[in-house]
């Protein structure tokens, strides 16, 4: 794969400024891929060569963008070798991890979005009015790095399948899948500029996405001060909006809950991918009267955690993301301790000598007001937080800017969804059930606007226009 091209308008094309952004891989700490470093004069391009596609692409049956999408996705899946191996090197994540849900996962939400666009109400009679859902245009994609082909699979594939045209920025630290899907889009034959790729910097660039003029919407994932910033430029222009941004999630065990099994849970939220998932449950509330024996158990289960080279098939946690991550993660951790919070698994990070890596690190005697309880840290490490009453959970769980995630686990299902249903997140867990691809998925509060996923994912990229024609009566 040449990752020194852009794909623009149906084409492999040079970059404007013939100057390209190093690809770190956190394990060996060596630089090894280059991107093209957009401007600019691409992302206008880009931009136009999307405008004059969306012109023809919008007028598709919905079955024909289907089909293109099946071809898109076949092609994809064969390079699913590939895929796992730049994920492994541009992200650090451990080859089962990046092999299940970096790259199988977004292979079945693209089908399943495929499957749903079939069922998509799209043209809806009212007494006196048929209201048809039309795509909304020109869509900037602008995706971060925890995650990097599915938050792109999140956007992509619904806004093309629901008849917009793309132009797609993926973080300038993991870029490289977005390489290969431009690729199968190119392969499946899909029309010039219906799909378009542009590299760079959010600061060189996605400033220019959110405020270009052939651009219609912007569909952004990544923390919440850089979602408020782009969001403010989009609305200048009164772009449409869709945020998908930051998260401290709660997770409550209530009493008489399985704990053992509860806390397995948190874990393999908190500590997959090192902490970098946006709906990782980093708030553990746990009942006072039960601290002690909750605390042995997250002491003895925590070790059965493996850090170590990513490219090992054994290994849990590969390295954190980057340099800066590393030190952001750091930094936290140093000031739990100087608040007062307890270090009862884990350290400091300390730096190896080659790779970024941060161990499972757990926090007891937190207050919701210390900043390692109301920031998102992004790494692994967990804040465990006493509540006496089920009133005091719930208070404590949403005390937050936050809500994008959660999870409840009670001695059954019936109470985990009564206190469930007080939480104010987008999602909640309940007991040992698992993620539904086809369910929608966002924010409340600072983390987000709109969702991705599911029927309310594919609706996200239309807008309704009714056209008084005297409906069913007429
Ligand atoms: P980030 O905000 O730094 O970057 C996200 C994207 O925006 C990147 O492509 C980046 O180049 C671009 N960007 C950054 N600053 C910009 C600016 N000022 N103007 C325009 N574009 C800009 O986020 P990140 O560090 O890549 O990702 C981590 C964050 O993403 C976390 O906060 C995490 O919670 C969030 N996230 C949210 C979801 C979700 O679905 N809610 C999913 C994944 C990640």
């Amino acid at each position: 794969m040449d990752f020194k091209k852009l794909y623009i308008n149906g084409s492999w094309v040079e970059g404007a400024s013939g100057t390209y952004i190093g690809v770190e891989n956190p394990a060996t700490e060596q630089i090894f891929a280059e991107v093209p470093a957009g401007t600019a004069t691409d992302v206008e391009r880009a931009s136009k060569a999307a405008q004059v596609a969306f012109a023809y692409w919008k007028n598709v049956p919905v079955s024909e963008r289907m089909a293109y999408m099946q071809r898109m996705l076949d092609i994809f899946t064969t390079m699913k070798a590939d895929l796992v191996q730049v994920t492994i090197q541009e992200l650090g994540a451990p080859v089962q991890f990046a092999r299940t849900a970096q790259i199988e996962y977004q292979f079945t939400r693209i089908q399943s979005y495929i499957d749903l666009a079939e069922k998509a109400p799209l043209e809806e009679k009212l007494p006196q009015s048929t209201v048809y859902r039309e795509p909304v245009g020109v869509v900037g994609c602008i995706t971060p790095w925890n995650y990097p082909l599915g938050q792109i699979v999140q956007k992509v594939v619904p806004a093309i399948l629901m008849g917009n045209t793309v132009v797609l920025k993926p973080s300038q630290y993991t870029p490289l899948t977005a390489f290969y899907l431009a690729e199968a889009f190119h392969q499946a034959g899909f029309p010039a500029g219906v799909f378009n790729l542009v590299t760079g910097r959010g600061g060189d660039i996605g400033d220019v996405i959110a405020e270009q003029d052939e651009i219609d919407m912007i569909s952004f994932t990544g923390s919440t001060p850089a979602g408020i910033s782009v969001g403010r430029l989009a609305l200048q222009h009164l772009k449409r909006i869709s945020m998908e941004l930051g998260g401290k999630s709660p997770c409550i065990i209530l009493q008489g809950a399985d704990y053992e099994r509860a806390i397995r849970m948190c874990f393999n939220s908190i500590f997959l991918n090192s902490g970098q998932t946006c709906t990782a449950l980093s708030r553990l509330l746990i009942p006072y009267a039960h601290k002690d024996e909750i605390k042995q158990l997250l002491c003895r289960i925590a070790k059965e955690y493996v850090v170590g080279e990513p490219t090992r098939e054994d290994v849990q946690l590969g390295t954190v993301a980057s340099a800066r991550q590393f030190k952001t993660i750091r930094a936290y951790v140093e000031q739990g301790i100087r608040q007062g919070a307890t270090l009862l698994v884990g350290e400091v990070p300390q730096k190896t000598a080659v790779g970024y890596y941060v161990k499972p690190t757990i926090f007891t005697d937190v207050t919701n007001d210390m900043t390692i309880a109301r920031e998102e840290i992004f790494g692994p490490v967990l804040c465990v937080l006493t509540y006496q009453t089920e009133d005091e959970a719930i208070r404590i769980a949403n005390d937050t800017t936050f809500g994008l995630s959660g999870a409840v686990w009670g001695p059954t299902k019936a109470e985990a969804i009564r206190i469930a249903r007080n939480i104010r997140t987008g999602n909640v867990y309940i007991n040992d059930g698992p993620r539904d691809v086809t369910a929608p998925f966002g924010g409340f509060k600072e983390s987000g606007l709109g969702r991705e996923g599911g029927m309310d994912g594919l609706l996200e990229f239309t807008e309704p226009q009714a056209l008084f024609d005297a409906g069913e009566i007429g």
